[in-house]
């Protein structure tokens, strides 16, 4: 298995750079990852033991700036994983036109089974170790899965303490009251909604009834969900790692996240029967949002999904030979690098804020979001006409094109 998800995301940009002209080289340098850092460390336990952890940076490429990603947290994190998540984020920051490059980060853990004590010090270890790549010019961390705006607040503490002075542009999704951008936290949701919406505006058909799945009841997926209901579709069905939970009349989806918000899981509500979580994919629904991890609609599996549209809030939820399959059958799939990055979006807003000291209205920020959402949505659905080729490809070839054209420009040092 090892390195199968940078192969993945490698086999997705093949398929769109057949399509365009590209020089050799810089094909050549776009398969690899421009620098890779793992780190062990050491964390004290509250029980006074010394545990030793693994974790990685990983900047895939900065041709268009400062490198910028999230750090995940969990027990099955790989190197492979963290470079095919940088290199989605490389394509995805070039998709939506930001001046960035992609990085991703994490540390294998288990962060249920550590206290909030132990949390901050495996945090604030690991962001000293990974310290010499990371600034506000050159990698900018920001939370995912099992990461969150604390997460954020103590890494941007520790790197001030180093730096001798407070600098909050080193991390975006840090809490409010320390510059975090209004917005942020349903910026990912709230994208990947809006682009289910302007995909059904595309087709000429109404949002108003159309039932929903959700795999995923996390930041992404219950934002995504409640959007989607905001906007008249029925969220019918979701699951978290826990359980599934199904209603064909309609999930109360601001309830759900309360309870969430309280319980931590969907497991212990009781007012429906919970089911297998992975029942969610193969529901009769007409819209599937995948907002948990990787490889969850693959080959095996796909055939007994019914969905007619994708939004991938997840970084590579669908294997490419599952892609295929849905690609002929007439599936419309909103690949991740542009269904998700509403929050890359606000991301940078956060960063222009920090490095500016202004902030703006939460109404600013969700508008620069959907415009800049519904623009991309549109120039990957006009190239997608153009070179008759799937959404995904098409959201590849204008993220390539653009790397390409800055490669141009900038020549070969030395
Ligand atoms: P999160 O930790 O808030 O939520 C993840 C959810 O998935 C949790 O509810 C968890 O219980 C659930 N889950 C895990 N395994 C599952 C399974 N097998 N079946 C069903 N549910 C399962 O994380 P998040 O920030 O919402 O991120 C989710 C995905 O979205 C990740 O792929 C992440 O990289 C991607 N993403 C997140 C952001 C962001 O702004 N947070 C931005 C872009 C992409």
């Amino acid at each position: 298995m090892e390195f199968q998800l940078a192969k993945m995301v490698r086999e997705q940009v093949e398929k769109a750079a057949n399509k365009i002209d590209i020089p050799g080289h810089i094909r050549d340098i776009l398969k690899c990852p421009m620098r890779v850092l793992k780190v062990s460390f050491p964390v004290r336990m509250d029980d006074g033991r010394i545990v030793c952890f693994t974790g990685f940076r990983c900047q895939y490429n900065n041709a268009l700036g400062p490198t910028k990603g999230g750090v995940r947290y969990h027990p099955e994190l790989s190197e492979d994983e963290v470079i095919a998540l940088a290199a989605w984020m490389t394509w995805k920051c070039a998709l939506v036109d930001l001046p960035y490059g992609g990085a991703k980060g994490g540390v294998i853990c288990d962060p249920t089974n550590l206290s909030e004590r132990e949390l901050e010090r495996l945090t604030r270890r690991f962001t000293t170790e990974i310290m010499p790549v990371l600034g506000p010019h050159s990698d900018i961390p920001a939370p995912d899965v099992f990461t969150t705006s604390k997460t954020m607040a103590w890494m941007m503490d520790t790197f001030s303490m180093f730096k001798g002075y407070t600098e909050p542009a080193i991390v975006t999704g840090k809490p409010e009251v320390m510059g975090g951008s209004l917005g942020r936290k349903h910026a990912t949701g709230r994208g990947v909604a809006i682009v289910v919406r302007e995909l059904y505006k595309k087709l000429g058909k109404n949002l108003k009834g159309a039932t929903v799945a959700v795999q995923g009841f996390g930041n992404v997926g219950s934002h995504a969900a409640l959007f989607l209901a905001q906007m008249g579709a029925k969220v019918v069905t979701v699951s978290d790692a826990s359980c599934g939970l199904i209603d064909y009349g309609g999930l109360p989806v601001a309830e759900l996240m309360e309870f969430v918000e309280k319980h931590e899981c969907l497991a212990e509500y009781n007012k429906l029967k919970s089911c297998d979580r992975d029942e969610v994919l193969y529901q009769d629904v007409d819209i599937l949002i995948p907002a948990a991890l990787e490889n969850q609609i693959r080959k095996d599996n796909v055939e007994k999904m019914k969905v007619k549209v994708i939004s991938e809030g997840a970084n590579g939820p669908t294997t490419p030979d599952a892609d295929r399959i849905l690609e002929k059958r007439g599936t419309y799939v909103i690949p991740d690098i542009l269904a998700n990055a509403g929050g890359v979006i606000v991301s940078h807003l956060e960063w222009v804020q920090a490095l500016s000291g202004l902030q703006w209205e939460e109404e600013e920020i969700n508008q620069r979001l959907e415009k800049r959402l519904v623009r991309t949505f549109d120039k990957v659905w006009k190239k997608a006409k153009e070179k008759n080729v799937s959404l995904r490809t098409a959201a590849y070839i204008i993220a390539i094109e653009r790397i390409v054209k800055v490669y141009r420009y900038r020549g070969l040092f030395p």
